[in-house]
């Protein structure tokens, strides 16, 4: 698992843990404790919350369900100014489980971005978690039924470390290669069974 701390002038602090499972890449926030809000949560409470990328064009075979993936969006608007807001509460991400039910959902594209990509996460800093105190562990666990849920409703795609495309689980074998990367190294004649030559 991968660890990042970002820290911008003191500002804000938080610790980002992420890693892969089943496919999707996720990832854990750590926030240090609310000083400000006591009356509703322990001093010492961190604030967690975990969020998983879903490729959406890449990584879900089938196009109808890749495509209610990515909602439509609404304009909320406020005294001063407007926003856009997304209602997640609807198929297909009201399928997810999260701890508490979802509270986060974005879209996460690159500039010129060929493809699109989904963050959906939760937090848990509801009111009927305080007194509760989570750790690094129980987020992992939590995020993994996440990600099982996904999967009750779609397989999902692998990525390729090598060249970089996303291809049924099935075309993997325990090199980490697809077969379109292996049978392309056996024409070249760059193939070692032993795996060790990279
Ligand atoms: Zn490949």
């Amino acid at each position: 698992m991968k660890k990042e701390i970002i820290e911008k002038a003191h500002v804000e602090y938080k610790e980002v843990f992420s890693d892969t499972y089943l496919n999707i890449n996720y990832e854990i926030v750590k926030r240090p404790p609310y000083q400000d809000l006591t009356y509703l949560f322990n001093n010492d409470e961190y604030l967690w919350s975990h969020y998983i990328y879903i490729n959406i064009d890449q990584q879900i075979p089938n196009k109808e369900l890749a495509d209610s993936f990515w909602l439509k969006p609404e304009m909320n608007n406020g005294y001063s100014k407007s926003w856009v807001v997304y209602n997640y509460f609807v198929y297909p991400i009201d399928q997810l489980i999260f701890h508490g039910g979802c509270t986060h959902y974005s879209k996460i594209s690159n500039i010129d971005a060929l493809y699109r990509v989904v963050k959906i996460g939760c937090d848990y800093q509801h009111l009927w978690d305080k007194d509760r105190y989570y750790n690094l562990d129980y987020i992992i666990n939590q995020c993994k039924y996440t990600i099982d849920s996904l999967w009750q409703l779609t397989p999902i795609n692998k990525h390729c470390l090598y060249c970089g495309n996303f291809s049924p689980e099935s075309d993997f074998d325990e090199s980490g290669y697809c077969i379109c990367c292996k049978e392309k190294r056996i024409k070249n004649g760059d193939w070692n069974e032993d795996k060790k030559e990279k």
